[in-house]
């Protein structure tokens, strides 16, 4: 294969360590692929041209003087934009944020650049990570490689849609409902939440704090593992980062790809009929675990009796932490600032600034936590919604007595048509109906491509228990040796 482009991390990689490629023509290979496709994709709200040339150009450097490179040295990577990037423009997806040019790099970002990365730039989002389409993008929507009239997901649409499009081979989502999984099965890529506090916070723009968790995205499992590793670990910045080494996501990988899955128990949530679901993507699923039981698993059902209460608790609790969170953006301390002519208050600035700056999702959500947090109502709604988290950490505690991981489809449906969705907050909010239950209690999982269903893709979901990532990342390779990866058509 010569199109870099259509390469995996792992033979990029290689190719540059080996000198049969520099860093330098791995970059403007996807710069030109960007170039060519992003009109119709939009899955970049900013290329870093320049920067991603120099860093190219910085790995050949240090080849060239013998230095050891690391596993994913010269690989390109595409950022969601919620992460800050020192001295490149970062919106999360909204209006509130643009020009923002942080000041300093998240640690994902940090980390990215030190094992050698190169970041082409910066992928687009719903507005604050709130969504499941990226239509809540105040800068437009993205639309899928599969078929540009539908949705690539959300919030990280445009991480997963940059993989799918062949505009890199990697790239960073960030997930507190679904949002790296649910973008990752609809256009047919892998996409990872990691233990949260598995994976720094530093520098990721919050939503809700104690859901936030970023991850890797790629189109192969080992690739995921690979920037999984690179990214994961301690950080003394973030406090709810857990004090212990990356479980070793990239041996399981490569143990699940030798195929044989003997002894690994799965566990199918009973609750999960399908009730809800597109009978394609349960048929693609329950072909899935067929393919895993052939390699050895054992499949069994097991009970978990609170997720159907997991939706609910979670429009509960991400609203509640983000009322408090996008409480700062004042038009005082970062980006807009709207009516400030020397005759106004300042609190008649800031609200302007957010009637101007704030898109209609992430207002709904404010005022929803605003009222679920107030003194009337905080035992009614946030402190039942905590209570209900305890119940689903409870079910999945027992759960992982009785296997070890969970399995379910990603997502009830496939890619929908743009627009076809954004009339009825409550249908969008159903794409994260399997993903959510995961968040609450904080463990990892995984979607990874299992099939089509009237010809688009087709997530699988593995859900492992806290800190033992290595485990989802076995199942995940085994299933991916059984079924492939899935090829787009062509854009
Ligand atoms: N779709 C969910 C929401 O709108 C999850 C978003 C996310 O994981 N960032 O809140």
């Amino acid at each position: 294969m010569s199109d870099l482009t259509k390469m995996t991390a792992v033979e990029i990689a290689g190719l540059v360590a080996s000198g049969e490629t520099s860093a330098v023509e791995v970059a403007q290979a996807h710069l030109d692929r960007i170039g060519a496709v992003d009109d119709r994709v939009h899955a970049f709200l900013h290329v870093d041209t320049e920067g991603a040339l120099a860093a190219a150009r910085a790995v050949d450097e240090r080849r060239a003087a013998g230095e050891e490179l690391g596993p994913l040295a010269g690989v390109p990577v595409a950022v969601k934009d919620v992460l800050t990037t020192k001295g490149v423009p970062t919106t999360v997806g909204s209006k509130i944020l643009e020009g923002w040019r942080p000041p300093y790099d998240s640690t994902i970002v940090e980390r990215l650049r030190d094992a050698g990365t190169v970041m082409l730039g910066k992928t687009n989002m719903d507005e604050f990570a709130m969504g499941s389409s990226t239509e809540y993008s105040a800068y437009g929507p993205t639309r899928n490689p599969w078929d540009t009239d539908r949705i690539p997901g959300g919030s990280g649409g445009g991480s997963a849609a940059a993989l799918a499009a062949y505009e890199a081979p990697l790239s960073i989502g960030s997930d507190t409902g679904g949002s790296i999984r649910q973008p990752g099965a609809v256009t047919g890529t892998v996409g990872a939440k990691p233990t949260y506090g598995g994976t720094s916070r530093y520098g990721l723009v919050a939503f809700s704090s104690s859901l936030d968790t970023p991850g890797p995205c790629a189109r192969t499992v080992l690739d995921a593992a690979l920037l999984h590793q690179v990214i994961g670990g301690h950080d003394p910045r973030d406090s709810t980062s857990i004090p212990a080494p990356v479980p070793d996501v990239v041996a399981a990988a490569r143990l699940g790809a030798t195929g044989d899955l003997t002894g690994v128990k799965l566990g199918v949530v009973t609750e999960f009929t399908g009730e809800g679901a597109e009978p394609g993507v349960m048929a693609a699923f329950r072909d899935a675990a067929e393919a895993l039981a052939k390699l050895g698993a054992e499949i069994v059902e097991v009970s978990c009796p609170h997720f159907k209460y997991a939706l609910p608790a979670y429009y509960l609790i991400a609203p509640s932490e983000c009322s408090s969170n996008l409480a700062r953006f004042d038009g005082v301390r970062f980006g807009l600032r709207v009516g400030d002519d020397g005759n106004r208050s300042l609190e008649e600035v800031m609200s302007l600034t957010r009637e101007a700056g704030f898109g209609p999702e992430v207002k709904r959500r404010i005022m929803l936590g605003t009222y679920a947090l107030s003194s009337g109502y905080y035992d009614a709604y946030y402190g039942q919604a905590q209570k209900v988290r305890t119940l689903i950490t409870r079910d999945f505690t027992s759960a992982f007595e009785q296997v070890d991981a969970l399995i379910s489809p990603t997502t009830p449906f496939v890619a929908f048509p743009i627009g076809s969705r954004t009339a009825d907050p409550y249908q969008m909010y159903l794409a994260d109906l399997f993903t959510i239950p995961t968040n609450l209690y904080g463990g990892p999982a995984i979607s990874v491509p299992c099939g089509l269903s009237d010809g688009l893709p087709v997530g699988f979901q593995i859900m492992a228990p806290t800190m033992a990532d290595d485990r989802m990342y076995r199942v995940a390779a085994a299933l991916e040796n059984a079924v492939g990866t899935l090829t787009p058509p062509a854009l």
